[in-house]
């Protein structure tokens, strides 16, 4: 984290290299940006903080012209919606409501808004880190409305903005003027870094969503719940239809097409629910996730939503934290079902390689996460994934017997004889 007033680092002028002058700060919504004007060169520029994604990427850009310095590194998901609502003038005024737990003098800004849900919610998990490294410091915590559910106890302020995820890629109008108006109570403010991916070795997810992951000692348990992760906007599809996939998102009609779309995925989940049912017809199947098109039989329990609200994320967490795997297409949809159920099969599109694991939240302490995770190719067949669950759910209990503590004893006497006579019952 950094001091608000006084950074440790300088912000240069992108035209002639100079350290220029902060003149005010601007929070824009999902950025931070410092209002620059040049030393040397007197041109006038804004900047970003290193905070999220800001970090990795910095950019600056003009505020009289249309003229961008991005860095090199930066794709224009990042950089795009930032040149845009500043140039078109695009901006959203919205509700912000202040939620105040505990009062302190000094204070962390854990800004969490981003227009994209995976991004909020790796933001939002930074606060774990605050609130044990600095509990004498406040943490406040900037957050779209529709993700209070996840806040965790120990935080001493909320200011949640009534806002959708599309609406963050503008400006919000308001913030800027509320969040200063806020300020002012404070004797230090501090800004969070916001690591885009903080360490998932020392996050306790049960902070956030309330209920405790899986407990591999129960994987034997039956009746051994499988769980589908749904989304509309990103599917399951075999070669050809991804052809086909790709040709109407080139034509610009993928708003029609993609029932079809949902259709082929619908017809995945389903004959993969078989596959696995034929083997071991005493495993349940849900489904859950953004979505509701399409019916699936009785005994596939259906559990998706297409607004969900903080009950209904609760009950998905919590069949998650039940699932003895949960099994979807790569994305952010990912991040809560792996962080809560003993295992996953994981969907991965071939042009989402570059962000391999980064939806991953399992804790991998020993190698029984690494045969509990598998991330196939997406062109996989539903035959190929029923394989893996099946090999899972069926050869995990033998695995964790041959990893567990007694199998790493060498002390005389340590009860092995006893686990060996269980393997006739
Ligand atoms: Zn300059």
């Amino acid at each position: 984290m950094f001091l608000l007033d006084s950074p440790s680092f300088p912000f240069f002028c992108p035209v002639c290299n100079s350290v220029a002058a902060v003149e005010d700060t601007l929070w824009q919504g999902t950025h931070l940006l410092a209002d620059c004007i040049c030393k040397t060169c007197r041109f006038e520029f804004y900047h970003t903080y290193p905070t999220g994604h800001g970090l990795h990427f910095p950019l600056a850009f003009a505020k009289n012209q249309p003229q961008t310095f991005p860095s090199p590194h930066a794709g224009s998901w990042f950089y795009q919606p930032l040149f845009d609502a500043y140039y078109q003038q695009k901006s959203n005024t919205v509700p912000v409501e202040k939620k105040v737990r505990r009062n302190f003098d000094k204070v962390i800004i854990l800004n969490c808004l981003d227009y994209l849900y995976g991004h909020v919610l790796l933001r939002l998990l930074n606060a774990q880190a605050h609130l044990e490294a600095t509990p004498e410091i406040g943490l406040i915590v900037i957050l779209p409305k529709s993700m209070a559910w996840l806040l965790p106890d120990g935080i001493a302020e909320a200011w949640l903005l009534d806002i959708g995820f599309v609406q963050l890629k503008d400006r919000v109008e308001n913030l800027d003027a509320f969040v200063k108006n806020e300020l002012v109570r404070f004797e230090k403010v501090y800004i969070s870094y916001t690591f885009t991916h903080p360490d998932w070795n020392k996050i306790d997810i049960a902070r956030f969503a309330k209920v405790k992951p899986f407990d591999l000692e129960h994987f034997s348990e039956k009746p051994q719940p499988i769980t589908f992760i749904w989304r509309e906007d990103r599917f399951w599809l075999g070669v050809v239809d991804e052809f086909l996939w790709k040709a109407a998102f080139k034509l610009k009609v993928l708003r029609h097409a993609k029932f079809y779309f949902i259709f082929r995925q619908r017809q995945k989940f389903l004959r993969t629910a078989q596959l696995i049912q034929k083997k071991m017809p005493e495993v349940q199947f849900f489904i859950a996730g953004l979505g509701k098109t399409g019916q699936f039989p009785a005994w596939l329990h259906d559990r998706r939503s297409e607004n969900p609200d903080a009950e209904t994320e609760t009950a998905w967490c919590e069949l998650y934290t039940k699932s003895h795997l949960v099994i979807g297409i790569h994305g952010s949809n990912m991040i809560l079902p792996t962080a809560l159920a003993a295992g996953f099969i994981e969907l991965l599109p071939r042009y989402r390689l570059d962000n391999f694991a980064d939806d991953i939240a399992s804790a991998f302490h020993d190698r029984r996460h690494f045969f509990l995770s598998r991330v196939l190719d997406m062109f996989s067949s539903p035959k190929l994934v029923a394989l893996h669950a099946c090999q899972i759910l069926g050869g995990f209990t033998f695995l964790n017997l041959n990893f567990s503590e007694k199998y790493k004893t060498y002390q005389p006497d340590s009860g092995l004889s006893e686990v060996y006579r269980k393997f006739y019952d």
